[in-house]
């Protein structure tokens, strides 16, 4: 079987394909064989385990993770991607390629179809342009996936793990910790690429909660969320003033009634304090 970290091989495969790199669709494809066996790995693929990989490119990854799991369903979007496909992953009889854009496609379907009772997870290498949807989409979506594993750019990695409540957090770091556990687990220099990106990436890990760690209107909480971190740098009284279109006495009362101080920065928060606010938000705990 073709070595597919060895850019000999890669340039040879492609130029026989006739096979240009799209920057638009994000394809920068792994050359250090080091990354995708560690990838795997990590991502918990292994026997009585289905795997949803995102973004396949040429399969390097995908050949890492046929190795370990039971059975592998890719979703590439790019159809000039599937002649490719065909030829590095002809040796494997445990791998479906799904030739689909992954913001268009009912994963729990597909899920349902293809893995039956399987545990599942998700491994990819995925599109600079789409990190976060892809991620919100993933989690959103409450598939029955245990893990997602994922490389992404560094500072987006650094962002998702940052402990909620510190000032490296954000609206995603928040988001993310609603339905997962993140951790960061191995960084990866850009000259692991080809063509070579300009940042760093990083591999994080999110592991599936089997409930959100806080109780409320999951639409209240996100609008809180969102609001909060709108502008945030500034006093939350103000933030949610301006993204909840509320004048600031109305919010000052209910961010008391929350237990919330109006003068914390949204940064400073924890998961139960957006909650309390959206329960206030919505009248009262659910
Ligand atoms: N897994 C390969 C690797 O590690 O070398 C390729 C990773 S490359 C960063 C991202 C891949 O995602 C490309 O193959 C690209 O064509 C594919 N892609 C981009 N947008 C996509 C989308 N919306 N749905 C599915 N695949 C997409």
């Amino acid at each position: 079987m073709k070595r597919l970290s060895d850019i000999a091989t890669i340039r040879e495969i492609l130029s026989r394909h006739g096979f240009t790199f799209s920057k638009a669709l994000g394809q920068n494809f792994l050359v250090n064989p080091s990354v995708c066996p560690r990838m795997a790995s990590c991502s918990g693929a292994g026997q009585g385990v289905g795997v949803i990989e995102i973004g396949p490119g040429i399969g390097v990854l995908t050949q890492e993770l046929c190795r370990l799991a039971d059975k592998v369903v890719s979703v590439e979007l790019d159809k000039r991607l599937l002649p490719v496909l065909e030829e590095t992953l002809a040796g494997f009889d445990n791998v479906t390629i799904v030739n689909a854009d992954v913001m268009e496609l009912d994963l729990n379907r597909l899920i349902a179809e293809e893995f039956a009772d399987m545990e599942v997870v998700v491994c990819a290498n995925l599109p600079y342009y789409i990190t976060s949807p892809v991620i919100m989409k993933l989690l959103e979506d409450r598939l029955p996936v245990s893990a997602v594993t994922v490389m992404v750019q560094k500072e987006a990695a650094q962002r998702i793990c940052a402990p909620v409540g510190s000032r490296e957090s954000g609206a995603v770091t928040v988001s993310v910790n609603y339905y997962a556990a993140p951790r960061l687990l191995f960084g990866v220099s850009a000259g692991s690429f080809m063509p070579a990106p300009k940042v760093d990436s990083a591999v994080i890990r999110l592991d599936i909660l089997p409930e959100p760690p806080v109780q409320c209107d999951e639409k209240a909480f996100f609008r809180v969320v969102k609001a909060s971190f709108s502008q945030r740098r500034k006093v939350i009284a103000n933030s949610l003033s301006a993204g909840l279109g509320m004048d600031k006495a109305s919010v000052t009362a209910l961010l008391e009634r929350a237990g919330v101080s109006p003068t914390a920065r949204a940064e400073q928060l924890q998961l139960a304090d957006f909650a309390s606010i959206a329960n206030q938000l919505d009248g009262g705990t659910p």
